[in-house]
């Protein structure tokens, strides 16, 4: 490995002048990760996870302080102090900038989290808008319309091509408004195969349909895993089926 390919792997983060250097990855294999958000402590994304930490060295973490009092997030909690990740704090404004370029803001959640709303939990998801040269993706965990308008309220820093679609395309999310301020034209939805919550819901695809085209709207029930590429002007998509 050379120093460039090590120099890929270093990441800045704007609370703190220290950049740390990732080390090398093991020999035959890439079982290096940068940086893992974990956007909320509900199992669907916390379970997962804790298997990345245990079957990759995972230099940063990145999530935001909740209690959350289940076996799942015990768990995740132990693999995280097993692993020593560097541990970064998300909070709203923050920026992480890797070294190839790659910024990574953090939009959500505000510091004083919403409460009494349909979910608290959902709505302190980590919201992140990632970009490379021109091209943006805004991750938008699992907000509902409550945290969503706080995002859509930041003088158009949510703009973005590539939306992740809040909350697996639950109609709870999604919202007009915040539609409107991130202005996709590309959207994929993480929703299981024949899951019970029929997601993503049909009001979801109509209200995205009025920004992105049904070609453009990848969901991994039907399309597998989603891989997007991007040299920071065009954009290329690869579906696993
Ligand atoms: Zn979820």
């Amino acid at each position: 490995m050379g120093s460039k390919a090590r120099s890929r792997w270093t990441c800045r983060w704007s609370e703190s002048s220290t950049s740390t250097p990732v080390p090398k990855p093991k020999r035959g294999f890439d079982r290096l990760v940068a940086l893992v958000v974990l956007t909320h402590p509900h199992s669907d994304h916390i379970s997962g996870l804790t298997e990345i930490l245990e079957r990759y060295q995972v230099r940063h973490v990145l999530e935001r302080e909740f209690a959350h009092d289940t076996p799942q997030h015990a768990d995740w909690r132990r693999a995280v102090g097993v692993e020593s990740s560097v541990e970064l704090l998300a909070r709203q404004g923050m920026t992480v900038t890797f070294d190839d370029g790659v910024t990574l803001e953090v939009l959500g959640p505000p510091k004083k989290l919403l409460s009494n709303t349909l979910s608290d939990i959902d709505n302190a998801s980590v919201v992140l808008r990632v970009a490379y040269g021109k091209v943006g993706f805004l991750l938008a965990g699992d907000v509902f319309r409550e945290g969503e308008s706080l995002i859509a309220n930041n003088d158009g820093r949510s703009s973005s091509q590539v939306l992740k679609v809040g909350h697996h395309g639950s109609r709870s999310s999604s919202s007009e408004r915040f539609l409107n301020a991130v202005s996709p034209v590309l959207a994929v939805i993480s929703a299981g195969e024949d899951n019970r919550f029929d997601h993503p819901h049909v009001e979801t695809l109509a209200r995205l349909s009025d920004y992105v085209s049904a070609a453009n709207i990848y969901v991994t029930s039907k399309h597998g895993s989603v891989e997007m590429v991007t040299n920071g002007e065009t954009l290329t998509v690869k579906t696993e089926r």
